[in-house]
């Protein structure tokens, strides 16, 4: 995949094989999803000088959810461009408000920025310690219409992958910005279902999104998918998260199995970009998985 890339006449795919960002280009005003972590936010200021788009004209930067990967950039393209307005959901803006969370943010992302440039994504200049504190500009809700020059973008609710998670949806050219709801896709052919609050609010999710029928999937991660890629995107996830319900069900009736299957599905999912995360936090991630499945409402009615 090639970055920055023109998607449609107005969204354009930034970022890096890792991080997919996205500029909306209106009229007057432009607005970014997504904003990476800390250290690939200089590498979208560049791909936005490459587009000769004017960085004065870009007013919104919209967040999905309260993960260090798609939080820890936005403090930097702040700083770029002071007059950022940076939006995202009520409970994003609540969790960020916690020291606690800000402070794990902090760590996740010095993890990742060493890992991306191990991995040759992107250099790992010195930072500045980013600060989080104060950041979101303006709270916006599921159910909302953001009118940005005329081109309506719709908040849509995506609770399951991380909690008050919420996605995007360009309803006139079916531009579904989905952040990390639909799995997370490693190239060439492996998803990681990542329902780490609640499976059957994922599941649900998954459903809801998949019926919109998207012309584009654009993700928070490793690119963005058209036409029949669209639609084997959400085929071969879907068909993950009932392979890995299955798998947990038949596989961890005791606690050494379910030690067993953790290492198993660490070693199907700690592969290709997943790998600019930390294997540790993998695998505590698996162990989530298993967790949310043995507690899931499908599983107490199976
Ligand atoms: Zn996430």
């Amino acid at each position: 995949m090639k970055y920055p890339q023109r998607l449609t006449k107005d969204v354009m795919l930034l970022g890096n094989q890792y991080f997919s960002i996205y500029l909306i280009r209106g009229r007057g005003s432009h607005t970014l999803i997504e904003s990476g972590i800390s250290s690939t936010a200089e590498q979208i200021i560049r791909q936005i000088g490459f587009l000769a788009v004017d960085m004065s004209g870009i007013h919104n930067l919209l967040l999905t959810h309260a993960h260090a990967d798609h939080i820890t950039g936005a403090p930097f393209l702040k700083k770029m461009m002071p007059w950022l307005k940076v939006k995202t959901g009520p409970e994003t803006e609540r969790l960020l408000a916690k020291e606690s969370i800000r402070k794990i943010f902090l760590r996740d992302d010095r993890e990742i920025r060493t890992r991306l440039a191990a991995l040759g994504a992107v250099e790992n200049s010195h930072f500045d310690e980013p600060s989080l504190e104060n950041m979101i500009d303006e709270t916006i809700r599921p159910g909302q219409i953001l009118e940005f020059d005329g081109n309506p973008l719709e908040v849509l609710d995506a609770p399951g992958h991380c909690k008050g998670g919420i996605a995007l949806w360009q309803p006139e050219n079916k531009v579904l910005f989905c952040s990390d709801y639909l799995g997370f896709y490693l190239p060439p052919d492996r998803f990681v279902p990542n329902f780490y609050v609640d499976y059957d609010d994922f599941s649900e999710t998954f459903e809801y999104l998949s019926e919109l029928k998207p012309a584009w999937i654009c993700p928070g991660h490793c690119g963005a998918y058209t036409g029949e890629d669209a639609i084997r995107f959400i085929d071969k996830s879907r068909a993950e998260v009932k392979w890995v319900y299955d798998y947990v069900v038949n596989n961890c009736q005791s606690l050494e199995k379910i030690e067993k299957a953790k290492e198993f599905l660490f070693d199907r999912y700690y592969v290709g970009e997943a790998t600019m995360f930390s294997a540790q936090s993998t695998r505590y991630c698996m162990e989530i998985l298993i967790r949310r499945i043995l507690s899931s409402k499908a599983m107490a009615q199976s």
